[in-house]
């Protein structure tokens, strides 16, 4: 049977289309790159924003006609469009064979005349990698029920992964030349919570580094844990939620070689106000105090953050004090989005939708000004440095990667894909950093 998987969305979305594929080419299936040539077509789907739900509306119309056109097919839709209830997807696209939510792989095999076996199938089930660098969901769903996000009612509750598994999982990508793992989740420090203290790793890993195994584990310990795995050369962390980083975790990144630098923390807004209907659980001190928290310990490291624009009643006023925010605290990043309603949330039931799109437009456009210029002062800081690049791929005759703060970097000389290079920047804009790669590459 040949499948096609088709995905849209976060890294989370991707890390389980690749783990899905694992699946099916366990059981025997082969990927194509074409719905038309596919016994199986699989769309992984987002409804974080209305743009990605209606993309995966056209590639349903598109396989609804290549059914009608004779073509013996199974559709499946999987991802963060499928809720607990399908109903009402059932009623609109009644053709689809079955939906399924995150993770939940079962159903679609089943669909395709495939049994898993149930038991170890999927803990076992591990992707192939096709890159140096790989994605590791640790925990699964959120429990924070921001009034704008659908993702709780999606993706469920908190639930980590336990420690033994994911080393497991790190160990057959390093064993297959991965060197970089992105440890994820949706809140990514909230890892470990729900585990309890007696799904440690065991007793002897605690006694070797001083670990308490009367408390559940956390992310630093995580960290710890998959660091000294063989071939493993950096390790990052996404996503961030202000209120769950700890200084244990933040001393887990400073003291950790191979922990990269780079921290991703979500503010989506600089005012009170607008925290307080979004529901964020944090005003904006506390946001300053965690940030500063992380800078005090690790100046050097890389901030990156997630700001919308236009929710619900955002006043002029208030977002000019997400613009002071930004210009206060100089992140290297900023995602900017427009508050997109979505059906089923807080927000959509209880407040208007009333900010322009007009004026979402401009207040958008406002904040990657903002980034453009801080984001292009502090990579101009980076000129004359030497950076080690993970080099990811090679494009029109130059080699691309990321150093240890996330930024790209696009450079030539000798170097090859998987290897770290060292390389002096030259060139620095707002987007990326270029250079040359100096002779003395450390070999892969
Ligand atoms: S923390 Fe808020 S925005 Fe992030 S996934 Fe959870 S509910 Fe959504």
């Amino acid at each position: 049977m040949k499948y096609y998987i088709w995905t849209v969305g976060c890294q989370m979305n991707v890390a389980d289309s690749r783990k899905l594929a694992a699946g099916l080419d366990r059981a025997g299936c082969t990927a194509t790159d074409a719905a038309a040539d596919a016994d199986l077509v699989v769309l992984n789907t987002c409804a974080v924003r209305a743009h990605a739900e209606d993309r995966a509306i056209g590639q349903l119309g598109r396989l609804k006609r290549l059914r009608e056109r004779g073509k013996d097919l199974r559709i499946a839709v999987m991802g963060c469009m499928v809720g607990a209830r399908s109903d009402d997807l059932r009623r609109r696209f009644p053709y689809v064979d079955v939906f399924a939510r995150p993770q939940d792989f079962a159903p679609i095999l089943r669909v395709a005349g495939i049994d898993d076996g149930g038991g170890e199938f999927w803990p076992s089930t591990f992707a192939e990698p096709d890159a140096p660098t790989a994605f590791v969901p640790v925990i699964h769903g959120c429990d924070k029920f921001c009034t704008y996000c659908i993702v709780p009612y999606r993706r469920g509750r908190e639930k980590s992964r336990t420690i033994a598994e994911i080393k497991l999982e790190v160990e057959h990508y390093c064993g297959r030349g991965v060197k970089e793992i992105t440890l994820l989740g949706q809140t990514v420090e909230a890892f470990g919570r729900d585990l309890g203290a007696g799904r440690f790793v065991g007793a002897d890993w605690c006694e070797e580094r001083g670990a308490s195994a009367a408390r559940p584990p956390d992310l630093g310990d995580l960290m710890r844990a998959v660091h000294d795995i063989d071939g493993l050369e950096r390790i990052r962390f996404l996503t961030s939620y202000p209120k769950d980083m700890t200084p244990r975790i933040i001393d887990a990144v400073a003291e950790l070689p191979k922990v990269c630098e780079n921290f991703n923390i979500p503010v989506q807004a600089g005012d009170d106000g607008v925290l307080a209907r979004m529901r964020r659980g944090y005003t904006l001190a506390e946001y300053i105090d965690t940030f500063e928290m992380v800078k005090a310990r690790i100046p050097a490291a890389a901030m990156v953050t997630d700001v919308i624009v236009g929710f619900c009643g955002e006043t002029d006023a208030e977002f000019a004090r997400t613009c002071e925010l930004l210009e206060r605290l100089r992140f290297d990043k900023v995602h900017v989005a427009a508050y997109s309603p979505r059906p089923g949330t807080i927000a959509h039931r209880t407040l208007a939708d009333d900010v322009p799109a007009e004026v979402k437009q401009e207040r958008v456009q406002a904040v990657e000004r903002i980034e453009a210029r801080i984001s292009a002062e502090i990579n101009a800081g980076l000129l004359d440095s030497e950076q080690d690049v993970l080099v990811e791929q090679r494009r029109e005759g130059r080699w691309s990667g990321r150093n240890r703060l996330g930024k790209l970097v696009h450079f030539g000389g000798e170097a090859g894909i998987g290897q770290i290079a060292r390389v002096r920047i030259e060139r620095a804009t707002a987007w990326s950093l270029q250079g040359r790669a100096l002779p003395a590459s450390v070999p892969a």
